[in-house]
């Protein structure tokens, strides 16, 4: 394994024989350079080597070098078409097949595939699919996860390929011991590349990450490789034979072939095309811990009555053939000699054609060496290659067959080889290389200029990567390296831009999102708040222009920003129900009983009903703690009938969303009614609504106050103890915990939104904020949007980042919310305004940011450990629900 640096960004490269990867980026030639030599040497050298290799293949004829075949095939450059990317399922439409592509270079770790959720047990289901539109020979595939510069964690730690060469036959790939699960990223940073042994030789490319289904993945993938110009698509010959040799069991079946094998293997390719050439002495292998024999298929004399060996070749269309090459062993003291003679039948259409070309050649009784046999083919057109290899002895060994026909030519060279020692000076063998030696003076003369050219242009290049970086390296002074005031500048444009977009004319008062968001007081529009804060009072002529690292989703959001009638966020057209999970069934709207109004929300009002038969509909799936009532009581919101179509959207959005989810404290979604109009769905009913009102009803019960609790009672003002509202603060996070263990992030943690069901049990709700979900990292607020401000992170206002950080920071205003039985808003003293202006205090960090109060009840301990922790400016540094889960749990005891 060896890794190097790129441009700050890690990478992993695991190899499997080789010693090193070369790997051409389209705009960098990089090399991931044994540790110590210095990168951009060996970029140099690489390129050198390349142009070597790319004149001297100008004039000869040869089949794929798997050492030179490793150009990433455009997912990263954009060679491959977004249509020829597709995928089993996504997660969300900004997640889609498209996204999957690996970026080297310049990535922010935003965009990928991830696929949808599925609670089967059989995990590896779900592929991304890579369609090359022509055959190629793959010999390395990379992977990388989603990071979102920090903010996401998304990746395959394992995977499995499946290819196909005809779009309909699939094969899973496997190493040569027989694997076929890949170890993939250990992290949502680095780039794994996997050497692929054997190489593929396909069109179409499966990547299929292999889980348990628990947690998200993402993956972002390229393939290396060239194309096979051979046109080979199968061939079909005898399986191969074993010898047994002074004892030793000797295999020369063909391991890897991968069509199908009965009396012969059949439709498939295998060892013969997979680049890799036996060794003098049969009994050794170059491939480490391999069996004696494994480079060559081999057959044995007395097993053919007419001496020969036949093998088919089929191709992908029909092509002018000039000539074969086979690579024979021929260690004649062992009684193995290459072929004595090949004749080759071609067939265009149906028939065989009656005469074959017959080439002899001469028989070698002095060398022991392996080496390439060139069989003139004369120029015949065909579509299939049929050939009879007649023994020279006992025993015939091939390791690798390739063709050439028309104009295809590998830009590889014949010269270097892997491990074996082929020599093209032998008798029988290859003609052409007599024309590489006549060509070879004029080529030096062409290479020494062509070299001393690309060298200037190199360095040229070098020298303005290396500006590039200081000049990179003095903006980053400015700002810690998570978030660059270059980054907040942008984003304040990008506030200016959309809130002068929709801010025009003043007024909010038609804003869609007044409706949205009744509770209009835990809710702000920053946008207009944030113009305030000196740093970002600047003119919006900054950014004119200014890419952002997200730009999909921005031009997304900017479309929707135009459109007076959306959301605050922008609604995806996706097709929701589309690989949908089982769970969320449709239940029949007329066995619903309404029976009171519980509340409004988001989208329209909820409703306390009975449901007729939910038991049953649930069936096994009813496992509502402790309620066997029948009629079910259950709480079913509405869509509001005057919902325009994005809001239905955010609504179905949400159902979906919720369908995923299963944890003791989230709230359950039981069914949904969505064949007609008004959209419902139908959630476990909270008999005590939500946990803002349940507290604020609440006193809390100090240790004097034993005897008034009674009579408290009786007047209706309930207390509560501490231990009890820690409690609660238990169930938050542990429902927190879980959604972080999927890394969703809930975006709007606030007692209002968690609801509170019979012996305080407390489960977190509406979903509504939170739609958006693979947005999270690069999320970014509208002019308009009216947002939660006193629950969000500075990050959140400042920069639109809603991360499982930021759902941490609004997990530390919750708890303080809950210790203070939610009798006042978080920072009641300040105006929203200066909830913004303290916000910046929080970005500059220099000290004059404040900070909630510790509540009365809360002891010193967890102010100090948790509460304040949640508020940090460093993401990074805030704890994880885990650790807060753990840390309260502990204060229980
Ligand atoms: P929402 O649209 O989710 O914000 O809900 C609006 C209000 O309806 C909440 O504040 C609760 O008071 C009430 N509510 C929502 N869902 C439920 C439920 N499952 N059980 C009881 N009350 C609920």
């Amino acid at each position: 394994m060896q890794a190097g640096a790129l441009r700050g960004r890690r990478l992993t490269i695991i190899i499997g024989d080789t010693q090193a990867v070369a790997v051409k980026q389209e705009r960098n030639v990089r090399m991931c350079a044994a540790p110590g030599e210095e990168m951009k040497v060996m970029e140099v050298k690489l390129i050198t080597r390349r142009v070597v290799f790319i004149l001297l293949a100008a004039s000869a004829r040869a089949q794929v070098n798997p050492e030179i075949c490793r150009y990433p095939l455009g997912m990263t450059g954009g060679q491959i078409q977004d249509e020829d990317i597709s995928a089993s399922s996504q997660w969300s439409e900004s997640t889609a097949a498209r996204f999957g592509r690996l970026d080297f270079d310049n990535g922010d770790g935003d965009g990928a595939w991830c696929p949808h959720i599925r609670l089967e047990p059989d995990g590896h289901k779900e592929y991304l699919q890579v369609d090359l539109r022509s055959l190629h020979f793959i010999t390395l595939v990379g992977t990388q996860g989603r990071h979102a510069d920090g903010m996401g964690n998304e990746f395959a730690q394992r995977y499995m390929i499946k290819y196909s060469r005809d779009g309909n036959n699939w094969v899973g790939w496997h190493d040569r011991k027989g694997r076929q699960v890949i170890e993939g990223n250990r992290n949502a940073y680095d780039v794994v590349l996997k050497d692929l042994e054997p190489p593929i030789i396909a069109r179409f490319f499966r990547f299929m990450p292999v889980t348990d289904n628990s947690m998200i993945v993402c993956m972002r993938v390229e393939l290396y490789g060239c194309e096979w110009l051979d046109g080979l698509v199968s061939y079909s010959i005898p399986d191969g034979h074993q010898m047994i040799y002074r004892g030793l069991d000797v295999y020369f079946n063909d391991s890897v072939y991968d069509g199908a094998s009965a009396e012969r293997l059949t439709k498939g390719l295998g060892q013969l095309t997979d680049g890799t050439w036996g060794l003098d002495d049969f009994l050794h292998s170059h491939i480490y811990s391999m069996w004696p024999g494994y480079d060559y298929v081999g057959w044995n004399n007395k097993s053919f009555v007419r001496g020969y060996v036949e093998m088919i070749f089929e191709f992908d269309h029909v092509r002018n053939f000039t000539s074969m090459k086979v690579h024979c062993n021929n260690m004649f003291s062992r009684g193995v000699r290459m072929f004595r003679q090949a004749s080759c039948y071609f067939r265009s259409g149906s028939e065989w054609e009656a005469d074959p070309v017959t080439f002899r050649p001469p028989a070698d009784r002095v060398s022991q060496v392996a080496r390439f046999v060139t069989v003139p083919l004369g120029d015949r057109t065909a579509s299939a290659i049929k050939c009879r290899f007649h023994f020279g002895d006992l025993w015939m060994l091939l390791s690798e067959v390739a063709f050439q026909s028309g104009s295809a030519v590998y830009n590889t060279s014949l010269t270097p080889r892997k491990h074996g020692h082929p020599t093209n000076t032998l008798p029988g063998d290859d003609p052409t290389h007599k024309v590489d030696e006549s060509n070879t003076r004029i080529l030096i003369g062409c290479l020494v200029a062509i070299i001393a050219i690309l060298m200037t242009i190199i360095v040229i290049i070098l020298w303005r990567q290396v500006w590039q970086k200081m000049l990179e390296k003095a903006s980053r002074r400015v700002l810690d390296d998570e978030l660059t005031a270059r980054l907040a500048i942008q984003t304040e444009a990008f506030f200016f831009q959309h809130s002068s977009l929709s801010t025009e004319g003043g007024s909010t008062s038609n804003s869609t999102y007044e409706r949205i968001f009744p509770l209009c007081a835990d809710y702000q529009e920053p946008s207009r708040l944030i113009r305030k804060l000196p740093e970002f009072a600047q003119s919006t002529e900054h950014l004119d222009g200014a890419p952002h690292y997200a730009e999909a989703d921005i031009i997304s959001l900017q479309e929707s920003a135009s459109d007076s009638s959306t959301y605050s966020i922008t609604a995806v057209n996706m097709n929701l129900f589309a690989g949908t999970d089982s769970s969320m069934k449709e239940f029949p709207r007329h066995k619903l009983t309404f029976k009171e109004k519980l509340g409004e929300g988001q989208f329209g009002e909820v409703h306390l009903c009975e449901a007729e038969g939910m038991q049953e509909f649930l069936g096994e799936d009813f496992s509502i703690e402790g309620n066997n009532e029948s009629p079910l009581l259950v709480a079913v919101k509405t869509l509001r009938e005057d919902a325009n179509k994005n809001a239905r959207n955010d609504f179905l959005k949400e159902i979906r969303i919720m369908s995923r989810l299963m944890d003791p404290n989230i709230v359950r979604l039981l069914a949904v009614c969505v064949d007609t109009d008004p959209l419902c769905m139908i959630t476990e009913y909270m008999e005590n609504g939500d946990l803002n009102q349940f507290l604020c009803n609440l006193r809390l019960k100090e240790a004097a106050d034993e005897d008034k609790a009674e009579q408290e009672e009786r007047e209706g003002t309930s207390m509560v103890s501490y231990c009890k509202l820690i409690g609660m603060a238990v169930q938050i996070a542990s429902g927190m915990k879980y959604l972080s263990s999927l890394n969703f992030v809930h975006r709007d943690l606030a007692t209002r939104n968690c609801l509170v069901g019979k012996n305080y049990t407390i489960k977190i709700a509406d979903f509504g904020m939170s739609r958006n979900l693979y947005r999270g990292d690069y999320y970014r607020i509208q002019g308009r949007a009216v947002l939660p401000i006193r629950w969000m992170s500075w990050e959140s206002i400042l920069l639109g980042k809603f991360t499982m950080a930021s759902d941490v920071w609004a997990f530390g205003v919750t708890l303080w919310e809950v210790l203070t039985l939610c009798k006042k808003q978080p920072y009641s003293q300040l105006s929203d305004e200066q909830v913004i202006e303290n916000t910046g205090e929080f970005f500059r960090d220099q000290g004059k940011q404040v900070y909630l109060p510790k509540p009365l009840c809360c002891p010193e301990r967890v102010y100090s450990d948790l509460m304040l922790s949640c508020w940090r400016r460093n993401a990074k540094q805030r704890p994880s629900f885990q650790e807060m889960h753990a840390h309260l749990t502990e204060s229980l005891a």
